[in-house]
């Protein structure tokens, strides 16, 4: 989707990621033999520097990159200086989620409280009596769609947590009994300019982010703008231009805390594509090359994403309900492109606009209704 919109402002791209047939790849052909994409981890610092020796600027679409390869990199002189965004220092920070909720507490971001812990049963005992129970235990790095927490209901359940969670670097968080949860996207220019998208309400299955609803709606008039501050301020205190995920809890009070932050364009911003007057995409490019943002402003008043997740290792369930969404207005469907298929893994998206969520909320129905009553 980043390199869609690069190709509307004929910005080359090169990307780097396992397989010759990567989604992105699939979108941008290479347009000079110098800037053939590259096969590869985005975890390997011999391919970072590859990457790095062909391009201007660099940036991410994932925080589990090897952060020391970007800064090394970034201390080389070069003819023509490499920008990278976000900044590598920016990336360290939020790839350790509770070095991250460190950053976030020591810049006055409400947080859950939180602790860091042994891999020990004393240890996690200890945190359990301090934060009360349930307590969520949280691997630091490398987590997505919920694998790397554990909910511990009661202490007997520590064992199974440390076997669940054996040789990760963990931590602890206090539970949010929230009552929605909520997402900002946030675009931060080279500057340090911060503008916010609207808040929106995602809705988990399972973990993984099934349903988000543009804009979210609250008899607290205060909300949406509270909800675009929290955000902008978190973003303002990190540093590197691009586009970020806020992850919200909202309390039942009205009060906010900031679950986590993703330092790249995100899963509860793709209705930006077409919902917004710029996509959260457009607006990446255009803040990380220090062009002037487009409006972050809806274009529709009412928009619902939702995602196509694997059901099993065939794609017929997600092109069953694909097709249904082609008959219905207002409908965009987007598939990824991804090799294989598998249970629980992001396939593609869909998105519906409305001229009111009664109206986007009728679109939905018959697409929830044609997923295998699982997904639903
Ligand atoms: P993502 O795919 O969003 O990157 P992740 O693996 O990084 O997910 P989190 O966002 O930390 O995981 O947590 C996943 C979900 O677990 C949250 O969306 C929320 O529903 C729930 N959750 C996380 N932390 C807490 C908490 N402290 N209290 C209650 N629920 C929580
Ligand atoms: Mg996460
Ligand atoms: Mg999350």
């Amino acid at each position: 989707m980043l390199v869609a919109s690069a190709s509307l402002l004929n910005i080359k791209a090169v990307i780097l990621d396992v397989g010759e047939n990567a989604p992105a790849k699939q979108v941008a052909a290479p347009t000079a033999p110098h800037l053939n994409h590259i096969d590869g981890s985005f975890a390997d610092p011999a391919k970072i520097r590859e990457l790095a020796a062909k391009v201007d600027i660099l940036t991410v679409e994932i925080e589990h990159v090897d952060v020391s390869a970007l800064e090394e990199i970034q201390s080389l002189p070069r003819e023509t200086p490499l920008a990278i965004h976000p900044s590598p220092f920016t990336i360290r920070i939020i790839q350790d989620k509770f070095k991250q909720k460190e950053h976030l507490l020591k810049h006055n971001s409400p947080v859950s409280e939180f602790t860091s812990v042994e891999p020990t049963e004393a240890s996690i005992t200890e945190a359990a009596q301090r934060l009360g129970l349930p307590l969520m235990l949280k691997s630091r790095t490398l987590a997505y769609d919920g694998r790397g927490n554990f909910v511990i209901r009661s202490v007997s359940q520590i064992s199974d947590a440390l076997a669940a969670l054996a040789g990760r670097p963990l931590y602890a968080e206090k539970w949010v009994p929230f009552s929605k949860e909520i997402a900002v996207m946030v675009v931060r220019t080279t500057d340090g300019k911060v503008q916010s998208y609207p808040a929106v309400e995602t809705v988990h299955k399972d973990n993984i982010c099934h349903l988000v609803f543009a804009p979210l709606r609250s008899r607290d008039h205060t909300l949406q703008d509270r909800a675009k501050r929290v955000a902008g301020d978190a973003i303002r205190s990190f540093t590197g231009a691009g586009v970020f995920g806020v992850e919200m809890f909202l309390l039942e009070n009205g009060e906010l805390y900031v679950n986590e932050i993703a330092p790249r364009p995100h899963n509860s911003g793709h209705y930006t594509i077409e919902a917004c007057e710029t996509s959260q995409y457009e607006n990446h490019l255009r803040a990380i090359l220090s062009l002037p943002l487009g409006s972050t402003n809806l274009q529709v008043p009412s928009a619902i994403m939702l995602n196509l997740i694997g059901h099993s290792s065939s794609m017929s369930e997600l092109i069953a309900t694909t097709n249904i969404a082609l008959t219905i207005p207002g409908v965009s469907v987007h598939l990824y492109g991804k090799a294989d298929c598998r249970k629980g893994r992001k396939m593609g998206h869909i998105t519906i606009v409305g001229e009111s969520d009664a109206e986007t909320r009728a679109r939905l129905r018959p697409l929830l209704e044609s997923l295998p009553s699982s997904s639903a």
